[in-house]
């Protein structure tokens, strides 16, 4: 170990979402000690499905060792169907479009998560950062419950509306960009009796949709809607959260009711705006930003669980290459990110007037375009387009750099575990 790499050996990550243990994961394989805080009383199950997309997000879930875990738990998800009010098919979302190449429940990838980094990372549940101190040798986080503790680095992967970013960045409306969309999502019984597929009911500036999970036990029923300008909301209230749904699909056809009655019992609610976060440097000082906190590309792009796995790579990788000067890994972490970052966050463009149409006529455009999809030349070519994005990237193999300078400084800083990081 390197008398700098000394100075910089615990880590302490706001998030127990995506980003914050895959950074962990890491960290621990190159000697650091990281401590996850994690607001939630305990691990977040449930949830919607998300995806992964390309070569670079599968060779990082490869690298650590858990690409077999996160396969066996996929949903094999098929195609997206919408329906007109009668239940009745107009057209469909071909499932390498909806699902990417590897889809999981977001709960099911944080067990495996969770799983993978509990022998060697502190979690913490139930707490929050609510002060950081920073100075030449560290940073005194306070927190709502424990006792205030001193870390070398503080990273933020406390998703959109980051209390790290907050506390060292300042207020979120600098960084956080509402698209004017709405979302809610829950567990539902499947009452459809979906097997691996999805039903979607799209009216002018409405989208319900109901999707069979957990090899058809359940459903997730899914609101995507629009409300531009509607006043920022509560994020703790969830009866006003719920009210605001119910008001935004009153009338609205097809399952929609027996969705909104089921909504109250869910076990699982959540609920957002639908906001991108964009931010010119993801670091300041001794703290930095990583996964949604940092650039949330918002679930339209469907990229951004691959990024938060990809960016806890790099940012690990570069922090064990600086050997303790934070200042440089946070800067090569930041060059090596931005372009890629901004061409997954692109994949979002326009998505939002496709998946919400705000009329009638550009309701009927899309089923057409759904509808015409398996006959046109350019077929194929909207997965492949997202996948050649979700690859533009060039992955440095941390684990071979490091292991070729510990043999060259003969018992240098890397723990004997990361042999295995470096497959
Ligand atoms: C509805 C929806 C659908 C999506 N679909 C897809 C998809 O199909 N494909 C895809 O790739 N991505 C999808 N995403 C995006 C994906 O979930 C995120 O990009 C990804 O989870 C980012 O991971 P993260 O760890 O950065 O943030 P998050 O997963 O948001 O995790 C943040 C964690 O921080 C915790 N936290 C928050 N505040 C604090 C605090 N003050 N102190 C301590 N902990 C705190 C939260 O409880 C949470 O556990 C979707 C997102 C949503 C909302």
């Amino acid at each position: 170990m390197t008398p700098t790499q000394k100075r910089t050996r615990t880590v302490l990550i706001s998030g127990a979402g995506v980003a914050g243990p895959a950074l962990a994961f890491w960290l621990a394989r190159y000697g650091f000690r990281p401590t996850i805080v994690e607001r939630a009383p305990a691990l977040r199950e449930g949830g919607y499905a998300v995806d992964f997309r390309g070569e670079a997000h599968l060779s990082v879930l490869e690298r650590m060792g858990i690409l077999a875990d996160v396969r066996a738990a996929q949903t094999h998800m098929g195609a997206m169907a919408y329906v007109n009010d009668a239940g009745r098919e107009v057209s469909r979302m071909p499932a390498d479009v909806f699902s990417g190449d590897l889809e999981i429940l977001r709960g099911d990838l944080g067990r495996i998560l969770y799983d993978a980094t509990k022998e060697q990372t502190e979690y913490v549940f139930g707490d929050s950062i609510t002060a950081l101190a920073e100075d030449a040798d560290g940073v005194t986080a306070s927190f709502e419950r424990a006792e205030p503790r001193r870390f070398d680095l503080v990273v933020g992967a406390d998703g959109v509306h980051s209390t790290v970013r907050s506390l060292a960045f300042g207020p979120e409306e600098a960084y956080v960009r509402p698209t004017g969309l709405y979302s809610a999502i829950f567990t539902t019984p499947n009452h459809l009796g979906l097997d691996h597929a999805g039903r979607a009911y799209l009216t002018p500036g409405r989208l319900v949709a109901v999707y069979s999970a957990r090899d058809n036990t359940e459903a997730k029923a899914v609101f995507y809607f629009a409300a531009p300008g509607a006043p920022s909301h509560d994020r703790r209230d969830v009866a006003a959260q719920q009210r605001m749904v119910a008001r935004a699909y009153a009338g609205n056809g097809w399952e929609t009711e027996r969705l909104l009655a089921a909504m109250p019992s869910a076990p699982d609610f959540w609920f957002d705006s639908i906001s991108a976060v964009r931010m010119d440097s993801w670091s300041r000082g001794r703290v930095a930003l990583l996964g949604d906190a940092a650039w949330c590309p918002t679930p339209l792009s469907g990229m951004g669980t691959g990024l938060a796995i990809v960016g806890a790579y790099v940012l690990a990788g570069e922090l064990a290459l600086a050997g303790g000067d934070h200042q440089a890994a946070f800067a090569r972490y930041e060059d090596a990110l931005a372009e890629y970052v901004r061409g997954c966050a692109k994949q979002a463009d326009g998505v939002a007037n496709w998946m919400v149409p705000g009329n009638r006529f550009m309701a009927w455009f899309v089923h057409q375009n759904y509808r015409l999809l398996p006959y046109v030349p350019w077929k194929g070519r909207i997965a492949a387009s997202i996948r050649r994005t979700a690859n533009a990237i060039d992955l440095a193999d941390y684990g071979s750099v490091l292991r070729t300078r510990q043999n060259r400084a003969c018992g240098s800083a890397l723990a004997p575990s990361d042999n295995a990081a470096a497959r």
